[in-house]
């Protein structure tokens, strides 16, 4: 139940898409941000004009695609979806840009990992709607001007302080997602069971979505193995026994924490005397990379107050030797 959908069957993808908020009104939480979208898109709408490039970030799974696709409905436009590491030429971005109609959406996920001279062909794009592209090649290339359709950049990064400060500022709209509280999710949880067609009770989706680390992705995914549980073990109800047996089986625990959570506070406190430790040490100690630990583990870890930084690295708090049963070694010599 890894945060991001890295290992998500394509069977699983489809039941993913199906449980997707598809309009302003589906979408649960994230009011703030939310609030302003609808203003902005109804202004757009008024003026019959492209909305301002939108930018979201936020870790994995909190809906940064759901509102992309979103703001495609409710701007009533088509919609293209590419991301960062899959556009590696600016022939193939050129060829998206130049298929946009007017008005469109083009989605840009992890939009962080563009290479540079992409990054760099894109900002003419977006910033009076034209591009350069060559033709013709040996003596008779030439590079001739292109314009494009208006159309709205929607890009989605889980920090965005990994973008480059050009591209930020290029962004008329920011917005920042934030994790979800345990009401919201069990909303979402039972939305997503009544969709899935599994009878589900409130006790059980408030079960689930506590235990879903403030995330729609593995609330959602949560449910679908608690569904299987309830099939094969149960008569096909979700009830709280079924859903507590369930989630312990899955191993996760009660404030959600997923076993690389535990992996990491675990190696802190008993490789690092609880720390402070850099992120890289940290890394190479729990075999996952760093950008993954500091985008999707830690503000996760940070905001439930089990770690926190120091200039020096990362420390555990007493919230993390509790949780984890263990003792605080006594701090000799002061
Ligand atoms: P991100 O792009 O931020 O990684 P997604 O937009 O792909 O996240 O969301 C992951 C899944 O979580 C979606 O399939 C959707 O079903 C669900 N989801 C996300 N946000 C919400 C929400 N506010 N309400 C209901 N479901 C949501």
């Amino acid at each position: 139940l890894n945060p991001t959908n890295a290992h998500f069957t394509p069977e699983e993808n489809d039941v993913e898409k199906k449980l997707r908020p598809l309009s302003f009104d589906d979408f649960t939480g994230q009011d703030q941000v939310l609030e302003n979208l609808q203003i902005f898109v109804k202004a757009a709408n008024l003026r019959n004009e492209a909305l301002d490039h939108t930018l979201f970030h936020g870790p994995p799974g909190l809906g940064k695609t759901t509102l992309a696709n979103i703001l495609a409905a409710e701007l009533n436009v088509g919609i293209k979806i590419t991301s960062g590491p899959v556009l590696d030429k600016p022939g193939d971005l050129a060829g998206l840009l130049t298929n946009l109609e007017e008005r469109d959406v083009l989605f840009i996920d992890e939009i962080h990992r563009l290479s540079p001279v992409v990054e760099e062909y894109l900002y003419s794009a977006m910033e009076d709607f034209k591009i350069d592209i060559m033709i013709e090649s040996g003596p008779n290339a030439r590079s001739v001007q292109i314009h494009l359709n208006p159309f709205t950049l929607v890009g989605a990064t889980t920090r965005s302080g990994l973008l480059t400060a050009p591209m930020r500022a290029r962004f008329g709209i920011q917005s920042r997602l934030q994790y979800y509280n345990t009401e919201l999710l069990s909303t979402i949880v039972e939305r997503s069971s009544s969709i899935l067609g599994v009878p589900i009770t409130l006790e059980s989706a408030i079960e689930i979505a506590g235990r879903s680390r403030g995330t729609p992705r593995i609330a959602n995914a949560l449910l679908r193995r608690v569904r299987d549980f309830a099939q094969i073990k149960g008569n096909g109800k979700i009830d709280i026994e079924i859903a507590r047996f369930a989630l312990n089986a899955l191993h996760v625990d009660k404030y959600g924490l997923d076993e690389m959570d535990n992996k990491i506070l675990s190696t802190i406190i008993d490789k690092f005397k609880g720390g402070p430790v850099g992120l890289s040490t940290l890394a190479t100690a729990v075999s996952e990379n760093a950008e993954t630990i500091e985008e999707v583990y830690e503000p996760f870890l940070i905001q439930e107050g089990f770690i926190f930084r120091t200039p020096r690295g990362r420390e555990v708090t007493e919230k993390a030797y509790k949780h984890l049963d263990r003792q605080k070694p006594n701090v000799q010599g002061g």
